[in-house]
């Protein structure tokens, strides 16, 4: 295979036919489509997520919880504003396309509050339980997408993907650091009272 592709490269003239990144052209173009494609993917879910940050703070009981929620939200906002330079760098105009999965996770973090008590540690488990899925789904998102933009040759968007990668993985340790240190204790509570 390795040989197969060296000898074609040579045909064609060599390295002419390479990207900075050393992927040949081709591929490099429909790889540059499937991850613009995967960027307004990801800008849809993070436009969506601001939307739905602010009642995931309000349904939150604990104070530490809604401020973990307001934090994450206005990093949210630059999130989208990251995405917008990305399309720019891309030249490319931000374009949204409807994310199923993000659609998904959110529709189950509304369910959560609809099938708990208002004012209880168990919601905000809950709530925690569905915004640790959101964080780890964009996790997976934008280290996938970090390493393809270095693939592709494209470093500053690498790093810009990487800089929210990293308050992503803060957020879901935080978020896990809430729920055990406090919540997960009250909510056990809860369910001995009932009893
Ligand atoms: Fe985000
Ligand atoms: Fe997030």
């Amino acid at each position: 295979m390795e040989k197969a592709t060296k000898k074609n490269t040579q045909e064609k003239g060599g390295n002419a036919t390479k990207s900075k990144a050393g992927v040949p052209e081709e591929a490099r173009s429909l790889l540059l489509k499937f991850f613009t494609d995967e960027i307004k993917d990801i800008y849809w879910a993070e436009k969506h997520l601001t939307k739905a940050l602010p009642k995931m703070k309000t349904a939150a009981t604990s104070e530490e919880l809604q401020l973990a929620f307001q934090t994450h939200l206005e990093q949210t906002g630059q999130h989208v504003q990251r995405l917008e330079k990305i399309f720019g760098l891309l030249d490319q105009k931000a374009q949204a396309k409807k994310c199923d999965a993000m659609e998904g996770l959110i529709k189950e973090g509304e369910s959560i509050v609809d099938d708990t008590d208002e004012g209880t540690a168990t919601r905000d488990v809950g709530l925690i339980f569905a915004a640790q899925k959101v964080e780890h789904y964009e996790i997976a998102t934008y280290g996938g997408l970090s390493q393809l933009a270095t693939t592709l040759g494209l470093d500053e968007i690498a790093g810009i993907l990487g800089e929210t990668l990293a308050e992503e993985k803060e957020t879901d340790e935080l978020l896990s650091e809430i729920a055990e240190s406090n919540i997960n204790y009250e909510a056990a509570e809860e369910e001995e009272k009932t009893k």
